[in-house]
């Protein structure tokens, strides 16, 4: 196996921390976060406690503080990602509080500077740039699809696209959620030019559509088949990367309606997330992947051979630390 090079830690998963900066105008005097370091340990104080009492140690596979970089996060993924050339399934999600910076580690915060391209773009590029300059006799496709979950509800956010076309009619290995439309990329421009498209479908205005964004899971999928002209024998992968939906607690008594339905769905994908990936940590025969849409559509690439990142993300400032301390708690069930 050429590109699977990620050691193993803890079956195949493995969990990395992100810190968000301070934002331009929010007060910097107080942070929760008490101490980053180099290891991947992270210290978190709690504001209304005095002495050693108030603070907790946290540990991950590695942790980003304030300063990483898009590149240096990327550096530290591209070998996972490289494993789907080699037919693995691999799952990224990003989870935390709206506001963590999840859709910053995934996407970034634009696409117009390829420095501030996030995980998806990035992981997007070079699967194409390897596929192409690989001196080998296999010859890759490459396919894209992206799914809303929205309470419990799943919804293609590409379709009818005449000029892409459909992909295939036969359903790729791994390719979890049926009638799925999937489109041919050969470049990192189509992939851009699909996921403009993708937003445009959602027919909402932008901040209807960033309100609603941290309410529903987007999950990019992207097929990877190679065919060894020389066997003649393919092999395929996939790469699922998961912008999740905020993971805020809402408060039973203000919230009513859509907006309590909404973080019901929230809360129930969630917590089927964590369980199936506390099962799967925990090597148990049975996987819940049944209890909710999320671990549905995200279940080939979660168990098995397949291999699963989770970001966490924390917002470093005070006035979040119960957030940030269950945001933790969720990580630390899992790695
Ligand atoms: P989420 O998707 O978790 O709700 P966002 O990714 O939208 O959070 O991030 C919230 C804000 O913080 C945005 O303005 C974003 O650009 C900014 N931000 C997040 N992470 C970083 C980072 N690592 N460096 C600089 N700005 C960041
Ligand atoms: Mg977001």
């Amino acid at each position: 196996k050429l590109y699977n090079e990620v050691q193993d830690l803890k079956g195949n998963i493995r969990v990395y921390c992100r810190i968000r900066p301070f934002l331009p105008g929010q007060s910097q005097k107080q942070t929760s976060i008490e101490y980053v370091g180099e290891n991947g340990d992270i210290v978190v104080a709690n504001p209304s406690k005095q002495g050693k009492d108030s603070r907790r140690l946290f540990k991950f596979n590695k942790v980003f503080g304030p300063a990483a970089t898009q590149e240096e996060v990327f550096l530290d993924t591209q070998p996972l990602i490289r494993s789907v050339l080699d037919g693995y399934n691999v799952c990224i999600f990003a989870y935390g509080q709206t506001g963590s910076g999840k859709t910053y580690t995934m996407s970034g915060p634009s696409v117009s500077s390829t420095d501030d391209w996030g995980v998806n773009y990035r992981a997007l590029n070079d699967l194409f740039q390897i596929s192409q300059s690989r001196e080998s006799s296999i010859a890759y496709e490459v396919g894209v699809q992206m799914v809303e979950i929205y309470n419990e509800q799943s919804r293609f956010v590409f379709f009818n696209l005449h000029t892409l076309g459909i992909w295939n009619t036969t359903l790729p290995n791994g390719l979890a959620v049926p009638d799925a439309s999937m489109h041919p990329v050969n470049s990192t421009a189509d992939v851009l030019k699909l996921m403009n498209i993708g937003l445009m479908n959602r027919a909402v205005g932008a901040t209807a559509l960033n309100e609603r964004s941290s309410r529903s899971h987007s999950v990019l999928t992207v097929h990877v088949r190679g065919v060894d002209l020389k066997t003649d024998t393919a092999l395929r992968g996939s790469l699922h990367l998961v912008d999740l939906a905020g993971s805020e607690r809402v408060d039973r008594s203000e919230a009513t309606g859509d907006r309590l339905r909404e973080a019901q769905h929230i809360n129930k994908s969630l917590s089927a997330l964590g369980d199936v990936i506390f099962a799967l940590a925990q090597k148990n025969s049975h996987v819940p992947y049944r209890n909710s849409k999320l671990t549905q559509v995200l279940q080939s690439s979660l168990g098995g051979q397949a291999k699963t990142l989770m970001f966490v993300q924390l917002n470093p400032e005070v006035q979040s630390f119960s957030e940030t301390i269950s945001t933790l708690k969720f990580a630390e069930r899992v790695s």
